[in-house]
């Protein structure tokens, strides 16, 4: 029996994208379905995450003309990565395989064919790997490479160049599931599920068609959100700032001291001020990176639903 594939597209504000890219979705997935890759049954879901434009109108009307669309629609716009969430859990208990892609045709459909491959071979989880950055600018590039060593140092492990473009399986998803975090950083929790793993390398292209929906400052915040989801090293960072800071001071201490047992005067205004400065820039550091943790642990204790689903076309 061939495996039920569903292709999970989290949409927002994409009507531009949609009809181009549910053309070349369909197109891969019935060329999959005839060559006897994929069962019949296998979907392309959307998930609008509540989009303010015509994208769920256009995704019943795309599901009202073929039944290889399917859809859910969030209550409201919850970002990227709980749509995603949303739509993979919603798919888990219809197929046997995953592939999470983005709406606007970026990633290269004809990868998919490559995961499949990995699929069959044993691994439960596929990621896509962008081949090179070429197209990016070059702020973009250096950026993204500075981060994931950033990661990479504090310890947390991640594939390099890997987006939200992968295949995982049933029983992937299945541990997926059991991740209750509402801070989401999927990239980062989905090596944690484990199983055997395998990477396709595609290239990645420029947006045809619509803007991107991650400007610089949700890009900003998605990378704070990577760090402090999978990493508490920052707060121990500052534990040892703080024990350096404080050695230093005692030996100034010394310092002044000897000066002072010796009958020096000290003209040091320029030394107190910038330490001032120094000291209170780093207490306030400090308190904004514990800040930052003890604001996570409050979202999480509140255990608020990371989606609510409002329609679903296969109900
Ligand atoms: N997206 C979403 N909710 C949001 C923002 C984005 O579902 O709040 C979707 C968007 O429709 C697209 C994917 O996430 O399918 C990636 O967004 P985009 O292509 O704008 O990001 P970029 O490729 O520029 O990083
Ligand atoms: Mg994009």
């Amino acid at each position: 029996m061939a495996s039920v594939l569903y292709i999970v597209v989290p949409c927002y504000n994409e009507e531009e994208m949609l009809p181009i890219t549910a053309q070349a979705l369909l197109k891969k997935l019935d060329s999959l379905i005839e060559q006897g890759r994929i069962s019949r049954d296998s979907r392309i879901m959307f998930v609008d995450d509540g989009s303010k434009d015509k994208t769920w109108e256009m995704i019943e009307k795309l599901g009202n003309a073929a039944p290889a669309f399917v859809g859910i629609k969030l209550s409201r716009n919850r970002g990227h990565q709980n749509a995603l969430l949303a739509g993979l859990m919603t798919a888990k208990d219809r197929c046997d395989i995953t592939i999470s892609m983005d709406a606007d045709l970026q990633d290269d459909v004809d990868a998919v064919d490559k995961f499949l491959d990995e699929y069959e071979k044993g691994a439960q989880i596929v990621y896509g790997v962008r081949s090179s950055r070429e197209k990016d600018t070059a702020f973009k590039r250096n950026t993204a490479r500075m981060y994931y060593r950033t990661l990479e140092h504090l310890g947390v492990e991640i594939t390099y160049d890997h987006a939200d473009y992968r295949l995982m399986s049933r029983d992937a998803l299945e541990g997926l599931s059991q991740f209750g975090e509402v801070n989401l950083f999927l990239r980062g929790l989905v090596p944690m599920v484990g199983y055997k793993t395998a990477t396709v390398k595609y290239v990645r292209n420029e947006r045809e068609k619509g803007e991107s929906k991650y400007p610089l400052k949700k890009m900003i915040s998605f990378a704070i959100e990577g760090i402090t989801s999978l990493s508490v090293k920052p707060i121990r960072f500052i534990t040892f700032l703080g024990i350096f800071v404080f050695l230093v001071s005692i030996i100034l201490l010394i310092r002044f001291f000897v000066i002072w047992c010796m009958g020096k005067a000290v003209a040091g205004w320029s030394t107190i001020v910038i330490s001032i400065w120094a000291i209170g820039g780093l207490q306030l550091l400090a308190i904004g990176i514990i800040g930052e943790y003890i604001g996570k642990i409050y979202l999480e204790t509140k255990q608020r639903p990371r989606y609510i689903i409002e329609k679903d076309l296969e109900k």
